[in-house]
This record gives C-alpha cells, sequence and structure tokens, in this order.
C-alpha cells in the first residue's frame, strides 16, 4: 500500500493527508497532534508539520492542554471557529437562511413567511437581500465568507415535464448556482435538501459513529442520500437517491412524475393531508394534523408508517447500511417512526438486515445541511482560501 502513495504526486498527497486532518479536527472539535497520527496512520512529524501550517495559516488554533490519563497533557488543537463565515440557505415551504461560525454555531438566521406562491426568482432576490443585511447587521465583509450553500426543493426537475406542486413550479428551469454566481462573489454550492440534510448527519450528527448509513428525508418531498465511506453516492448522472420516486405499488396513484404508485405519493406531508382529507379532518398542514385529537390519527399515521417501512426496506435489501436515519417533519411523528420500524422488522430480507439500526435524524435545523455542503467544498478546497 505504501508504495502506490511513494512513487505519487506530494502536492496531491499532501493535499490529501490536510484533508483528513481537517475532517477529524471538524468531527472531534478538539483534538491532538498524536491522537490526529494515531488516526490517520500518519507519521507524526507529518502530522505535527501539517497542523503547524494550518495554524500559521489561521484554518486551526492551538487551544491548550487537555486531559491525559497521566504524563505529560497533550496539546489540544481545534478549528479556528473564525477563520471564514458561513451562510447556508434551506429553500422549502418556507426559507430560512443561517449564518455560522467555521464551526456550525449559528450566530444569526432569518426565516421567511409560508408563501407557497412565490416565484423561484421572488425567492431568490429575497434570499440575495437577507445575505446582504445578515452579513450588514454583523459587520462581516464579503470576503471573510467561505460560501454559501443552497438547498433546493430539487435539482433534478429538467427530467420532470408537468409540476402541478406550487414548491416545485418554476425550479425546473432554474440554475440557481449560475443566478447566485452571478448577483454575489461568493463560492456557491446548491444540492438537493434529501442530500444537504444528510451531509448535516455526515458532518454534525450520527456521521461521528456511521460512516455508511443512508438518510431518508421524508418531508413535502421524499428523497434520500447514501453515504458509503463517508461519502454520498452521487450516481453516473449525479441523481442518485430519488428514493421518492420508486414504485411500491404498480397500479397505484399517478405521480406528477408521470409514473404510478412512487412512495412519495403516500408518504409525503401533503399526501398525509390528502389522506386525513379524506376522513373530513378540515387540517391544511402537517402541523395541524400531528396537533389535532382526531379518532384515526394514530391508525392512519401508523399506515403511512408501514408504507414507508416497505420503502425503507427495499433500501435496506439493496444496499446494506450499517444505518438508517429517518428525518424530515413526516418521520418527527412517532407513530410513523414506530410504524416504520415494524414494518423493516417484517419485510426486510435477511436475518442480518433486519438488525439494521433506523435511528431518527440528530440534526434536523433548518439550512445547517446548506453549512455541512459549503464545509465539505471549503475543507476540499482550502488552498483557494488561505
Ligand atoms: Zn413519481
Amino acid at each position: 500500500m505504501a508504495s502506490k502513495y511513494q512513487s505519487g504526486k506530494p502536492a496531491l498527497l499532501k493535499k490529501m493527508n490536510r484533508r483528513l486532518i481537517l475532517e477529524l479536527v471538524f468531527k472531534h472539535k478538539e483534538i491532538s497532534r498524536s491522537a490526529l497520527a494515531k488516526k490517520t496512520g500518519l507519521a507524526l512529524p507529518s502530522v505535527m508539520r501539517l497542523v503547524d501550517e494550518l495554524i500559521s495559516q489561521k484554518v486551526l488554533v492551538d487551544i491548550g492542554k487537555g486531559d491525559s490519563s497521566g504524563g505529560r497533557k497533550p496539546n489540544l488543537i481545534s478549528l479556528n471557529k473564525e477563520f471564514k463565515y458561513l451562510i447556508g440557505v434551506e429553500i422549502a415551504v418556507k426559507t430560512t437562511i443561517i449564518l455560522t461560525d467555521m464551526l456550525g454555531q449559528i450566530i444569526d438566521s432569518w426565516a421567511s413567511e409560508e408563501l407557497p406562491d412565490s416565484t423561484p426568482d421572488q425567492i431568490l432576490f429575497q434570499v440575495k437581500d437577507q445575505v446582504l443585511s445578515l452579513l450588514e447587521k454583523h459587520a462581516i465583509e464579503e470576503s471573510q465568507v467561505g460560501g454559501i450553500g443552497i438547498g433546493t426543493p430539487g435539482t433534478n426537475f429538467k427530467y420532470v415535464k408537468d409540476i402541478p406542486y406550487s414548491i416545485l413550479k418554476g425550479w425546473e428551469n432554474m440554475d440557481v448556482k449560475a443566478w447566485f454566481e452571478n448577483q454575489m462573489d461568493f463560492r456557491v454550492h446548491v444540492d438537493n435538501v434529501a442530500r444537504t440534510r444528510t451531509l448535516a448527519e455526515l458532518w454534525f450528527g450520527h456521521g461521528k459513529n456511521y460512516d455508511d448509513f443512508i438518510y431518508v428525508f421524508v418531508d413535502q418531498g421524499v428523497g434520500c442520500g447514501i453515504v458509503h465511506e463517508n461519502t454520498i453516492y452521487e450516481g453516473f448522472n449525479g441523481v442518485a437517491g430519488e428514493f421518492g420516486h420508486h414504485v411500491i405499488d404498480y397500479n397505484g396513484r399517478s405521480c406528477y412524475c408521470g409514473s404510478r404508485g412512487c412512495l412519495e405519493m403516500y408518504v409525503s406531508a401533503g399526501s398525509i393531508i390528502k389522506l386525513f382529507q379524506a376522513e373530513g379532518t378540515m387540517a391544511t398542514s402537517y402541523t395541524e394534523i400531528l396537533e389535532s385529537d382526531v379518532s384515526y390519527k394514530k391508525a392512519l399515521l401508523s399506515q403511512v408508517g408501514h408504507i414507508l417501512g416497505v420503502g425503507v426496506s427495499n433500501l435496506i435489501n439493496i444496499h446494506n447500511p450499517k444505518a438508517i436515519i429517518l428525518g424530515g417533519i413526516v418521520a418527527t411523528s412517532d407513530d410513523v417512526f414506530n410504524g416504520a420500524i415494524e414494518s423493516v422488522g417484517k419485510n426486510v430480507f435477511s436475518n442480518y438486515s433486519s438488525n439494521t439500526p433506523v435511528l431518527r435524524g440528530s440534526v434536523e435545523v433548518e439550512g445547517i445541511g446548506s453549512i455541512a455542503l459549503v464545509i465539505h467544498h471549503l475543507l476540499e478546497n482550502l488552498d483557494l482560501l488561505v
């Protein structure tokens, strides 16, 4: 294994090692040089050289002595939270913007009203104005911003001919990245919300314990992020993870994608609202349904959980992940969550897979996934910023 790297390109090797070190420092928050050497398998002098360089570039900081089980206490290092400020935007039924430091700690935030009839252009101009006013309020120069991450309802709409939902309408022709790059000087990163929320788990949540998991986002839309060896699998054309459009009933309900029986037609927040309305409830939002006390609430939500569990079992059967994480507003219901777990227990194929833990999302904060998207790119391309 060593020979493969020894004859390689030193600059690339250095970049890879630095990336490895930064990722570990980020996930552990505070760590010693010797622990970094141990975890990366790199020689201690190499780690010390790289860390010293990162400290001189103000990316890392020495934070003093840590605990030790006898002997000399190690010097700990951490990311410099003031190295860059980060902006995370999440566009869903409402729009949320968060401003954070380099550690992803929220400094300030802004959220719009629920405006389902806004056009993409109106939403994007509003985001631009609010981002600029947040920076002005905190006296942050544009050069101090490490990037802006944007989670959108989806990025694959060009394959869909007719989109009846107002939350998605108009976005099919919108190049959000190009729009922002045209308007601002920041580095802009865009992905769909299912993927940005997956990155949030990877950087801030269950990713500390799992390097191989599938995050299932069940919200207004339904999608997933497939993580293998700490990396999101994107697929040949970059559209992997369209979990909401896998068919669970080929004679089932018509979907806006043109198919019938897509999972999203049974478990998205909008589908659940319709289900309840058919029973006579007047609720027009998922939150209202959760707060209502109609007699059939538990039975209907458990049924949704069971259908979701069938879909999740398909994921487990195909991918055999170490864990499934259920996130998004729909999964916040205990009835849905427990129904899904019960259904997974019944529907997965092998005894090994039936032990796959199904966990709740641990970082369900709007916008934080978009911050994770920026961090992901920032640590990858640090040379451009120091
Ligand atoms: Zn569909």
